[in-house]
């Protein structure tokens, strides 16, 4: 078999057989075939797509390219949650306490920023001293221990997922339906939860920018799921604005503290909220309003920011940052970013604004650069806010304040204005099992 031949079978818009994607990544993952070609193929398959066989495929020999995990030594059912990523999205910060502070084991195995989209290890590490590489028996450990643990993808977890996502991350290979399905469910099928939540973004800020895809997504995911004995349901998220008022590692690090505080803002608050109450439903502790209780009281009573402070301590953190923001990393500059317009803003570009972000240094532009955890964007004005002219819309952090210029470029070209108040938008837009699609 040639790699050449499978290219060109692709790019020519054939079914790849599951040998010829079993050799793809076999191959790349044993280093026999280079990142161009990977990346040509990869494009290939971004043009041509998938069919349903061929991601099934994909996921599967993917899941079992290295490790699985089992959790079987772990007492109950183990649910874990992905989202399909966004900007400002922190909600894995906020459930994967809450779920635990409830009583239900969470090992969570998460992963960096892709694209212009965060990613929830890149946030942990923003927390001085948070060790993210913890070994399998330390990870189930602290699982057993305190009922939570979070780890990269550890070791020999789905490498082949580990390469590709890196090498999509700077090809422009992201967003399609079936490398972002595979992707996600085979890192679910190999990290062993028995259930799993997904949070399907769509909108500017998201892989999948139309209701329609993001359902064709969640569907695919979910029907992936069932198919290996993972009860899998999947909620459609608004992403067509930043979730939560900060972008950048460890500003919103602090915002999920504050959120767990019961002091977060309102749009993030009730995403996460209903992810873990999902997550709490999927585990049988009872109807989804019920769970939406228990959810809460976690928060109010202070048991969920606990929690956090737990994990932050076992995994090597300095849990005094709930209390003292000072401890995280500095920015040496800090900017006003003011409104040139009056009016309400309209509309906000929310792809442009996680790449604002990454120019402040928030995220990598190539898979070896390192990541400015100080750096990011705090807003004080989203959608549907009226604004004066002179008036600060965001606060930029960064080191590099040569970069600020560009920033705000971003930001001036991402920020609609109009005269009328724009209809506020619901958050959650759809739920997704295997019985099919229930628009909100
Ligand atoms: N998250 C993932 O884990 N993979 C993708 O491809 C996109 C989002």
């Amino acid at each position: 078999m040639r790699m050449y031949d499978i290219i060109e079978k692709k790019r020519d818009g054939f079914e790849l057989s599951l040998e010829e994607i079993n050799y793809f990544i076999t191959e790349y993952c044993n280093n026999n075939i280079p990142d161009y070609q990977a990346s040509a193929l990869l494009m290939a398959i971004f043009l041509r797509g998938m069919n349903e066989r061929e991601t099934a495929d994909l996921t599967n020999v993917m899941a079992n390219s290295g490790d699985t995990i089992d959790l079987s030594e772990i007492p109950g059912i183990k649910v874990d949650k992905h989202s399909t990523g966004g900007v400002g999205d922190k909600t894995t910060l906020i459930l994967a306490p809450i779920v635990a502070a409830c009583g239900v084991p969470v090992a969570k195995m998460s992963g960096r920023g892709l694209g212009h989209t965060g990613g929830t290890i890149d946030k942990l590490e923003a927390i001085p001293g948070f060790n993210t590489s913890i070994s399998r028996e330390n990870f189930i450990k602290n699982v057993k221990d305190i009922g939570i643990s979070i780890s990269g993808q550890t070791g020999n977890l789905a490498p082949a997922d580990k390469k590709l996502y890196a090498l999509r991350d700077v090809t422009a290979t992201v967003n399609n339906i079936s490398l972002i399905a595979s992707s996600i469910m085979s890192k679910k099928l190999a990290s062993g939860a028995d259930r799993i939540v997904l949070d399907v973004k769509t909108g500017s800020g998201a892989f999948m920018k139309t209701l329609e895809d993001s359902a064709e997504l969640a569907r695919a995911m979910v029907k992936i799921g069932e198919n290996t004995g993972r009860h899998t349901v999947a909620i459609i998220t608004d992403m067509d604005i930043p979730l939560g008022r900060a972008v950048g590692n460890s500003l919103e690090i602090i915002e999920a503290i504050e959120t767990l505080q019961n002091k977060g803002p309102e749009d993030l608050m009730e995403v996460s909220f209903e992810l873990a109450a999902r997550m709490l439903e999927l585990c049988e502790l009872g109807t989804i309003d019920e769970c939406k209780c228990k959810v809460r009281e976690a928060v109010t009573s202070g048991k969920a920011i606990a929690k956090l402070a737990e994990v932050i301590e076992r995994q090597g953190g300095n849990k005094d940052v709930i209390y003292d923001y000072s401890l995280f990393p500095q920015v040496s500059h800090k900017f006003n970013y003011v409104s040139q317009n009056f009016g309400y803003i309209e509309s906000m570009k929310t792809d442009t604004i996680g790449i604002a972000s990454l120019e402040l240094g928030a995220g990598r532009e190539t898979k070896e650069s390192s990541i400015d955890y100080a750096a990011g964007i705090v807003f004080d004005k989203k959608t549907g806010d009226n604004v004066v002219k002179g008036e600060v819309i965001a606060t930029l952090y960064t080191n590099k304040q040569d970069k600020l210029e560009k920033a705000c470029s971003l930001l001036d070209s991402a920020i609609q204005f109009c005269e009328v108040k724009p209809k506020a938008k619901p958050l959650i837009l759809a739920y997704v099992d295997l019985s099919g699609v229930v628009i909100k």
